[in-house]
């Protein structure tokens, strides 16, 4: 474990955004909602590098988190196209962004999301983009049902 990695001690109440625990790698939704079920995928353990990551960690990331946590926005939400992102330049811990992409406005108990840079570059930050605990714990509900 890291010295303060927000990621290896795990910030408290994730528990109720966290969408599942696999052996290597959690899948949790994101505080920030700009898109509508943006969420994260973490290893387990510290490391800074994609490259440092193991054989047996990429197969379990790409055979069962990915497709299952696609799979539960899609039922969800309906995304039109994801965008990936793993950046690490103010978390060094390994995570991946999973930011679902949508061509038209999305509702989710009565908040209105929609995806303004639609066919271009996502913009991470900006206006409004954290949601109320409940709203948030409840899209992380939501994804639980499907995976
Ligand atoms: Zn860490």
């Amino acid at each position: 474990m890291e010295e303060e990695c927000i990621f290896c001690e795990e910030p408290e109440g994730l528990e109720k955004d966290v969408i599942k625990r696999y052996d290597d790698w959690t899948s949790f939704v994101n505080l920030k909602q700009k898109r509508l079920g943006r969420s994260i995928i973490k290893l387990e353990r510290h490391v800074e590098d994609l490259l440092e990551t193991t054989e047996e960690e990429i197969n379990q990331l790409h055979n069962q988190v990915l497709p299952e946590l696609k799979k539960a926005l899609d039922k969800a939400f309906q995304p039109d196209l994801y965008n990936y992102a793993s950046l690490g330049n103010s978390v060094r811990h390994l995570h991946i962004h999973v930011i679902p992409r949508y061509k038209d406005e999305r509702e989710f108990m009565g908040k209105k999301f929609r995806d303004k840079d639609w066919n271009s570059h996502y913009k991470p930050y900006g206006e409004n983009v954290e949601v109320e605990d409940e709203i948030r714990n409840a899209i992380a509900e939501e994804l639980r049902k499907y995976v």
